[in-house]
């Protein structure tokens, strides 16, 4: 079965990443810009990365014929930097016409502080004045809840957002209606340790349906797995669920979202 991983961070995976990753089925990823792990200096360290998002690592990615997208920002844990957040989201515009850019993200909260709700909404702001779609990071462990109501406030509050339009990224047993009942879409993030793991994800969608929700690896420096998709796969298979409904969720959801995004040529 083919599958999308719609979140995925290839910069600070290896090219067997990409190898294991086609054989075991995937057409496409999108990789939303985020922290490098350190924080960066400088709004020409952001122009850099995006050229690596939009230039360096679709051509790694067509080696191995999968499709790469990506998403731009300046991630929420840089974002308490706000001088720093205004150049970058500064130079932005000039990337969006690149043909892999689906759009705004992954933008959101960290620590829910009011510095990255100022940029989060400048964000915002960018995203409805160019029609871009938006992909949202919600925050981890124990502020997850508050922060996403914190973000949907914000989203709901702007009468410019077409929920459609935004996917709010990173949801769990209890944050995952927050974003269907006001109209979103949502990713959960298939974990080995925190966040959504395999099985925990197939009861979120025994439970909700298979309507607007994704899901991603989130793949990115730390311990996490790229191939954490087909493992959903493989446990919906397990408990007897319809190659049909299996195939919306890992392969048709995404593209969905991602063809109303201004640059989609398929
Ligand atoms: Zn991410």
């Amino acid at each position: 079965m083919q599958f999308v991983d719609p979140h995925i961070h290839m910069i600070s995976r290896t090219t067997d990443d990409y190898a294991r990753m086609a054989m075991a089925g995937c057409a496409a990823i999108s990789e939303p810009a985020f922290w490098a792990g350190f924080d960066r200096g400088t709004a020409d360290g952001f122009h850099d990365y995006f050229r690596h998002l939009t230039e360096v690592e679709p051509k790694r990615a067509a080696l191995y014929h999968i499709k790469h997208y990506c998403w731009l920002c300046i991630n929420a844990k840089e974002a308490e930097n706000v001088t720093l957040s205004r150049e970058v989201i500064k130079i932005i515009p000039e990337f969006l016409k690149k043909s892999n850019v689906l759009g705004i993200g992954e933008i959101g909260l960290n620590k829910n502080t009011a510095n990255e709700a100022t940029i989060f909404q400048e964000h915002v702001d960018l995203a409805m004045k160019t029609n871009e779609l938006i992909l949202i990071h919600t925050p981890h462990l124990e502020d997850k809840f508050k922060g996403t109501r914190m973000i949907v406030d914000m989203l709901m509050n702007d009468k410019r957002i077409q929920p459609h339009r935004v996917c709010i990224d990173h949801v769990e047993e209890h944050t995952v209606r927050l974003a269907l009942d006001n109209g979103f879409w949502c990713g959960m993030t298939l974990y080995p340790i925190t966040k959504c793991t395999p099985s925990r994800s197939a009861d979120i969608l025994e439970m909700y349906g298979p309507e607007r929700i994704m899901v991603n690896s989130a793949g990115d420096w730390g311990q996490s797995d790229p191939l954490a998709v087909p493992a959903l796969i493989q446990e919906l298979k397990r408990r007897g669920h319809a190659e049909a409904l299996i195939e919306r969720v890992v392969y048709h959801n995404p593209l969905e979202f991602w063809k109303q995004s201004n640059n989609w040529r398929g």
